[in-house]
């Protein structure tokens, strides 16, 4: 597991943009932690270091969950807050599932135990108005991440 407190919003893009350097492809980012924790600016980072252009699609009847991003890997962002656990069932998610794709999802815990292969698992904990306690840890997921000199295990 790897620990670190992030002092703003720019240090927790940073650690994103370091992770979407380091993906292969097939990797699934679930992230935990409350509102205001720094979930969707991190996967803003992650989407940077993926090199993302911009949305290029947007999949829901009524409100955004699945958000595609085109880029060096295809990134799914999805949040799951609104959501039920077998609502999850219903985005297709599967399909994206592949190594042309990374997956990003917030909320995870929403669906505990549908994901499974390469997975990232990030939380997010609130430590003070600019700091946020941000741990990483790999399920049997090779990241070839060096994060403030130190290699992530
Ligand atoms: P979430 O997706 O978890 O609800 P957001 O990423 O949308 O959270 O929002 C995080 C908020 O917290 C932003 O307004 C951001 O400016 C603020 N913030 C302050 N300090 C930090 C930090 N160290 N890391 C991340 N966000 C921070
Ligand atoms: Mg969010």
């Amino acid at each position: 597991m790897l620990e670190v407190v992030t002092n703003s919003p720019e240090e927790t893009r940073a650690l994103g943009r370091k992770v979407g350097e380091s993906l292969k492809g097939g990797e699934v980012i679930l992230l935990h932690g409350d509102l205001g924790a720094g979930k969707t600016l991190f996967t803003k980072g992650v989407a940077q270091g993926l090199g993302a252009s911009g949305k290029t699609a947007v999949v829901s009847p009524t409100f955004t969950l699945v958000n595609v991003y085109e880029a060096r890997l295809d990134i799914v962002h999805v949040d799951l807050y609104r959501l039920g656990f077998d609502e999850v069932f219903e985005l297709g998610l599967e399909d994206y599932m592949d190594r042309e794709h990374v997956m990003v999802v917030e909320w995870a815990e929403k669906a505990e135990g549908f994901f499974s292969g390469a997975l990232l698992e990030v939380n997010f904990q609130y430590e003070g108005e600019t700091s946020r306690r941000i741990t990483m840890e790999t399920g049997g997921l090779e990241l070839d991440l060096e994060l403030f000199g130190r290699p992530c295990p």
